[in-house]
């Protein structure tokens, strides 16, 4: 039973330093969920500083966190210049030339006991040229620029569909500002210049501002971004790098005019020593070039991206650094890390807002008492450490089962000794055919078989029990399913005239 005790170790006063991505979804997840009136939240953001500004493209888990805080997705959409995204478009990727959509949502329909792909495997046996794509709607619907949300139709494809949005990054903070802020955060413009620790243990006890305020907290959360301010600068908590495994540790971005219809998916071309993304908005178009400074320099990078826009380019190209891992630690003393301050993986999978709200959601289920009992701080760095590294492996895949050999960068992705788990997963698949998703990891069977298929990683036997069901009747189930997601893709409304028609924005430009 709670006591007196337990009310008196409650955490009274949340310090969020950062108002980008991280800092504002955080703010607002917390105004949702606590009282105001018993504690209080004060973010701080610098205007001089400002936000990275990209992390546009987002996956379906994005909706949990909408549902949980009431967001409406019409007005969500309008107010952020958003599209929708049915999956992710990877292009030369296998081999030059090649091109595959790694879909959301599943593959098929049922056709027996098992996953649909172990029946792909048995199909495509026969079937050299088939294309798994023609068993998605996800993928049917992005190829032909089409979207809807899912149809509660039965049995149907269209009931299968599964979406996330692409947005403006710089819009999406500013309304869930406004979201916290009505529901009573404070924000503090400021420059933090100094972060002062506890003698008796080292927690956190004030940060400074530039104009001599000092702030206060119980527990401080670390929003920001690549200067992991608290963290890192104050707390020296080390960094894990990856980059011998994910070596790209550059981006340089621009946007451009919106050409022609827009696509209802997120587009990924590999170029020589990275890969470009193209992420469609109501009124512009994201692009950036991510890429390995060891083989391509800055200029060479900006070049190969300006030379693959098809619109005008509205601003100067920026150049931005990262080094992949995590920290060792995203919560440390009082000090919890959320956004590029705990980490970074490239937007290849579009992963870092899921994990800024996976962060998040552990935060609450972690939430602590002012005690800080060190078994909670110790689990959240455990569970979110195992996410992380899933996430990571899954896209390392993309690198090491290419087939290019145009470049000393993708000699070295192909060459390269992967993590032993993701190692097993590839020499499982390439064995049966099997894909076994482990623990709490984020992306399940049907996006390991997308990339793995995708990029041409064949499988030598397939499970033996797909041969249970005849062949006559399995190739007519085949065919059905094929030609079913075909009509389904085929009844979906245009991309522009869904946005047209529910969310589309005020003003375009
Ligand atoms: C090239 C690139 C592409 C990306 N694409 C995607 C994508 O498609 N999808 C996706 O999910 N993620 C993507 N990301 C990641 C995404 O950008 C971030 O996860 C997200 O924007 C969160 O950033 P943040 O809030 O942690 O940091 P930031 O946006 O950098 O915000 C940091 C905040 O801290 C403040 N600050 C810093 N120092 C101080 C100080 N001393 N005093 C006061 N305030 C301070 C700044 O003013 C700012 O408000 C991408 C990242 C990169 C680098």
């Amino acid at each position: 039973m709670a006591s007196n005790d337990d009310r008196d170790q409650k955490i009274k006063n949340i310090v969020i330093v950062g108002g980008g991505t991280a800092g504002w979804m955080t703010a607002a997840a917390l105004s949702h969920v606590l009282s105001l009136k018993k504690c209080r939240i004060q973010l701080i953001e610098s205007d001089q500083i400002g936000t990275i500004g990209v992390g546009e493209a987002t996956i379906p888990t994005i909706h949990k966190y909408n549902q949980i805080l009431g967001i409406d997705e019409n007005d969500f959409i309008k107010y952020t210049q958003g599209t929708f995204k049915l999956g992710i478009q990877f292009v030369n990727w296998g081999d030059v030339g090649s091109s595959y959509v790694h879909p959301f949502g599943g593959y098929g329909m049922s056709v027996g006991y098992l996953g649909f792909h172990h029946y792909w495997q048995r199909y495509h046996t026969q079937n050299p040229e088939a294309d798994p794509g023609d068993y998605s709607i996800g993928v049917q619907g992005a190829l032909k620029y089409k979207f809807m949300p899912p149809a509660q139709i039965p049995n149907s494809p269209l009931a299968q569909i599964s979406y996330a949005y692409h947005f403006d990054a710089t819009l999406y903070a500013k309304y869930l500002k406004v979201f916290a802020e009505e529901r009573g955060v404070e924000r503090i413009e400021g420059e933090v210049v100094k972060v002062s620790l506890r003698e008796s243990d080292g927690y956190v006890d004030s940060i400074t501002l530039k104009n001599g305020t000092s702030i206060q907290g119980d527990l401080f959360i670390d929003c920001t971004g690549f200067r992991a301010l608290l963290i890192e600068q104050a707390l020296n908590t080390g960094y894990e790098d990856w980059s011998h495994w994910l070596p790209c540790d550059s981006a340089v971005t621009v946007p451009s005019k919106n050409m022609g219809p827009s696509p209802s998916f997120t587009r990924s071309t590999a170029h020589a020593a990275g890969w470009q993304w193209r992420i469609p908005l109501q009124h512009r178009t994201g692009n950036g070039h991510v890429y390995c400074s060891k083989y391509m320099s800055d200029d060479a990078a900006k070049k190969i991206l300006l030379d693959n826009i098809e619109g005008e380019v509205l601003t100067e190209p920026k150049v931005v650094r990262f080094k992949t891992g995590m920290r060792r630690k995203f919560w440390n003393k009082n000090c919890v890390a959320i956004g590029l301050s705990s980490g970074f993986l490239e937007p290849l999978e579009s992963t870092s807002i899921h994990l800024i709200q996976s962060s998040i959601s552990k935060l609450l289920a972690f939430f602590p008492h002012a005690s800080f009992d060190q078994v909670d701080i110790d689990k959240y760095n455990e569970i979110l450490a195992d996410e992380i590294v899933s996430i990571r492996d899954f896209i390392i895949l993309h690198y090491k089962i290419t087939q290019r050999t145009d470049s000393e960068f993708w000699n070295y992705c192909r060459h390269m000794e992967v993590p032993i788990n993701l190692q097993r997963k590839i020499a499982l698949y390439k064995s049966s055919g099997r894909l076994f998703r482990d623990n709490n990891e984020l992306f399940d069977d049907v996006s390991w078989f997308a990339v793995m298929q995708g990029q041409g990683l064949k499988a030598e036997k397939y499970h033996p029990l797909v041969d249970e069901i005849e062949d006559e009747k399995f190739f007519q189930l085949m065919g059905e399913i094929k030609a079913v997601i075909a009509r389904s893709a085929d009844a979906m409304p245009a991309h522009d005239e869904y946005i047209a028609k529910h969310c589309a924005a005020e003003a375009k430009g």
